[in-house]
């Protein structure tokens, strides 16, 4: 063993006890949401807030960039795309941005944000946006701050996406975005009369929705050894090591939304399941950005399930499941009920045509947020406006207004579009997929889902963080950041189900 590949050594061994606590801090969560007795919160957040702060003290210790100086030359001698430059490279970018923030800075947003979710609940419970205000104007003044420690060069907002997008800028988003729009408005407006979606409404007892979702996602590839599946209040999936993946939902007995939910969380278990396992407590081992994850959920969910093709093979077990329900239900009822197209006042209840004028209205009011040209003091209106402008629909309060989503008053300003990109690039790694496995519809009718989880694992999943989303999109999916083919399918989708049942 040379003195650098000992060093090598080292870096992967400090590293891998930075992951051991930062999983210890996701498994503390977990359990808050899953099991804990209500009474535990506060030493709760004191064990989660200590537990990431010495993560982040080992994060940005100097003897860490040291390290990285050293293994330079090591980084060098190794194939890009190798576990060893890999590791090299991504833990110093990682450094360089963490050291470029005060740690007083970060500890004063995390508090900003916590405390910003109380006053949201208390506004809601009041309907009074005022109690949020001065909050989301310490989080907003922070987050300044914040993008001020880059001393970026172009728009400002490129700081805040590049937290959760790496790499991409506040221009390529705006283009996609303007032709989503563009496509989007028209098609909304043609589709005058919804469908019946009456058959999803009535009694569907919790237990029997569990069984039927295992049961779907066994079908799907959900090991049973290496996967749970809780309930909690707002779902979530998180992993804790390749080979342990938490996935949660919410069935509530007037509905099938904790399925639907299940399906959307499988999608990222399923990402994070089949990262390399060689890449394990390194900073490799997770999705490569939420765009990224987001496509994997709204893979499963829509692209796999809501399509007619899938359900021919799935709609006789559901019905044995609930036979008062859907016995006299045909499978294309079924199929129009799930893809019932109709605005909505909140984005969680949206469909797939309505979903990213909901994310295209977030995104252009926190640029103008940033920018100053709206003040938070008029965001209310400012939401409503949009609303009524893309949506046609005027929320009657706050609560159903700018007060329905939690991220801003958490101070996460730049979320938001990574949920229309994921709904993006799941189209564009469906037609690729497809083009490889040839017509998969069929293969879904007969109930075989195992060579489109294995094309994912092999095309998108092994890499983990090792390229970088831009590389894997374009590896993956043969080229940029499009909307076409996801506009396309909106279309196709369209025609399909509105073919002579509406005017
Ligand atoms: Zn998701």
């Amino acid at each position: 063993v040379t003195g650098t590949e000992q060093r090598f050594h080292d870096l992967v061994q400090r590293l891998g006890e930075i992951a051991d606590l930062e999983r210890a801090a996701g498994l503390l969560g977990w359990d808050e949401e899953t099991k804990m007795p209500p009474l535990g919160a506060p030493e709760r957040a004191e064990q989660r807030a200590t537990l990431t702060r010495i993560a982040h003290e080992l994060e940005t210790a100097p003897e860490l960039g040291e390290l990285l100086e050293e293994l330079r030359p090591f980084e060098e001698q190794h194939d890009r795309d190798s576990f060893e430059a890999s590791v090299v490279r991504i833990t110093r970018r990682d450094y360089e941005k963490a050291v470029r923030v005060p740690a007083e800075l970060r500890a004063d947003m995390t508090r900003t944000g916590s405390h910003g979710y109380r006053a949201w609940l208390e506004a809601r419970a009041n309907k009074d946006y005022r109690i949020l205000l001065p909050l989301l104007e310490r989080g907003l003044e922070l987050t300044r701050e914040y993008v001020a420690c880059f001393e970026p060069d172009g728009d400002p907002y490129d700081v805040l996406l590049d937290v959760y997008e790496p790499g991409m800028k506040t221009a390529e988003v705006e283009a996609v975005f303007d032709r989503l729009k563009e496509e989007l408005l028209p098609m909304i407006a043609a589709v005058s009369e919804p469908v019946d979606d009456g058959c999803l409404h009535g009694r569907f007892a919790p237990e029997a929705q569990r069984r039927f979702s295992l049961e779907v996602l066994e079908l799907w590839g959900m090991d049973e050894e290496a996967w749970r599946l809780d309930d909690t209040v707002h779902p979530f999936a998180l992993s804790l090591a390749p080979a342990d993946i938490r996935l949660t939902t919410n069935f509530r007995d007037s509905d099938l939304h904790g399925v639907l939910s299940c399906l959307h969380e499988f999608g990222h278990g399923l990402y994070e399941r089949q990262i390399d396992p060689a890449y394990a407590r390194t900073p490799l081992a997770r999705g490569v950005s939420s765009g990224f994850h987001e496509s994997q959920s709204r893979l499963w969910e829509n692209l796999v399930g809501r399509n007619i093709a899938t359900w021919r093979f799935l709609f006789p077990r559901l019905r044995a499941t609930f036979p008062e329900q859907f016995s006299a239900v045909s499978v294309e009822t079924f199929h129009r009920a799930l893809n019932r197209v109709e605005p909505t006042m909140r984005r969680v209840d949206s469909d797939e045509v309505t979903y990213c004028l909901h994310i295209i209205l977030r995104f252009e009011l926190e640029r103008d947020l940033l920018s100053g040209s709206v003040a938070l003091a008029d965001l209310p209106d400012a939401f409503d406006a949009k609303m009524e402008e893309y949506l046609g629909l005027r929320p009657n309060d706050v609560v159903e207004g700018v007060l329905q989503d939690v991220h801003w008053s958490e101070g996460g300003f730049g979320y938001f579009p990574t949920y229309a990109l994921g709904n993006v690039i799941s189209v564009q790694l469906w037609e690729r997929a497809a083009a490889d496995l040839g017509d998969l519809d069929e293969r879904f009718e007969r109930g075989e889902f195992a060579p489109l989880h294995e094309w994912l694992g092999e095309n998108v999943h092994r890499w983990g963080r090792v390229l970088t989303p831009q590389e894997l999109l374009e590896r993956a999916a043969g080229g940029p950041l499009d909307a076409e083919p996801y506009l396309a399918y909106l279309r196709r989708k369209l025609d399909q189900l509105y073919a002579g049942a509406v005017g």
